[in-house]
């Protein structure tokens, strides 16, 4: 979904050049896109498919397969024909699987500079075989598999590196008047990752595929990615994200989608504004926060629900959302839409939220 023209956003966007990959489009004014990648082996085309399909009913917008093996790009053609969302093949060591993905119908291919042995000498016949099929390419320098070169010349992937790596290798696809590609420079610290994006947005208008790689497991990953994801879209540099983590890759879309919601980057859903709980507080706030978001898992408007322990910021909030309830002396008053509708006993607080909930809901999808 694109932001409405006036929701507040930290910064306008960076012009970058638009590209199309399959029926998503990248840069520009495009909305930024969510990305993961799947876990199944490529050749298993149906756990493959099936994967896809649960990551695009969770909003992911683009996913990338892994093809390590002529079995895997053999697999390529069922699995992009029948894909909902774009499918990107990721190939790293050998240039023939980049032909054979191209062949195959992938909206997109990710090739890895470092990985790719006399990978220069190829530039031109992938570049026109790129053209030709309409695919889009992506330049995926990443620290743990920088160029040779460049590590020998910098000692280690330094965000300079990165960057030079990756504009080098923009500029052999350039020559051949090659521009549909994106760009991603990724490290798996944070700060040598944003300065790196910095100094690439700062060179070129390529759209960015922004990633913090080998975040970690969810809770850390999901912290890093955040806070560096955060720290580059807030300037309006990225284009399309891919959050990493060693846990589902619905849970990478989850976590992806939150950060840009928070930016106000993508329409806001379903919102839980919860209080922290203290001293004053008059309910067990952590378990209704927890039961109003699991009862409204999957709602798909935006809607703000406010759940607050007492009176103290409690009214306040919850007047300010579409729903809420302040709660005190065993009872809570529901708020809709900055009225009191009702005051209901304790125990019936969650049922009472998501009962009005589904019937604002079904009200904002009424035609
Ligand atoms: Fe504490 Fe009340 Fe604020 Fe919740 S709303 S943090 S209970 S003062």
């Amino acid at each position: 979904a694109s932001v409405p023209g006036a929701v507040p956003v930290l910064a306008p966007r960076r012009p970058t050049r638009k590209i199309q990959v399959g029926k998503v489009a990248m840069g520009g004014d495009a909305p930024i896109s969510v990305q993961s990648m799947t876990t199944t082996p490529t050749t298993d085309i149906n756990a493959t498919l099936q994967q896809i399909a649960e990551l695009t009913a969770s909003g992911c917008d683009i996913v990338r397969v892994a093809v390590p093996t002529a079995d895997d790009a053999a697999a390529l053609p069922a699995i992009a024909r029948k894909s909902q969302i774009p499918v990107v093949a990721d190939i790293h060591f050998q240039p023939k699987y980049v032909f054979a993905a191209i062949e195959a119908g992938c909206a997109g291919v990710r090739v890895n500079p470092g990985n790719i042995r006399k990978f220069d000498d190829q530039i031109k016949d992938i570049a026109q075989a790129a053209k030709d099929h309409g695919t889009a390419l992506r330049i995926g320098v990443n620290a743990g598999s920088l160029d040779p070169r460049l590590l020998a010349k910098y000692g280690k992937a330094t965000p300079e590196a990165m960057v030079e790596s990756a504009i080098w290798e923009a500029s052999l696809f350039e020559e051949h008047d090659f521009h549909d590609f994106a760009i991603s420079v990724k490290h798996n610290d944070p700060v040598v990752m944003v300065r790196a994006y910095e100094m690439l947005s700062e060179a070129g208008d390529w759209p960015l595929h922004l990633g913090v790689t080998e975040a970690g497991p969810a809770f850390q990953g999901t912290i890093k990615s955040a806070t560096a994801f955060g720290a580059l879209l807030s300037k309006g540099i990225g284009d399309t994200i891919r959050v990493s983590l060693s846990a589902p890759p619905v849970e990478e879309v989850k976590v992806g989608i939150q950060i840009l919601q928070a930016l106000n980057l993508k329409e806001r859903k379903l919102e839980i504004v919860s209080c922290p709980s203290c001293g004053r507080a008059q309910v067990d706030v952590y378990t209704l926060a927890e039961r109003v978001t699991a009862g409204l898992e999957g709602l798909d408007v935006p809607l703000r629900v406010a759940v607050m322990g007492c009176v103290v910021n409690g009214p306040g909030e919850a007047r300010e959302a579409d729903l809420g309830v302040a709660s005190g002396n065993g009872k809570g008053q529901i708020f809709v839409k900055g009225e009191v509708i009702k005051t209901v006993p304790e125990a019936e607080i969650v049922e009472t939220l998501i009962e009005e909930a589904l019937r604002i809901a079904e009200s904002m999808q009424a035609p």
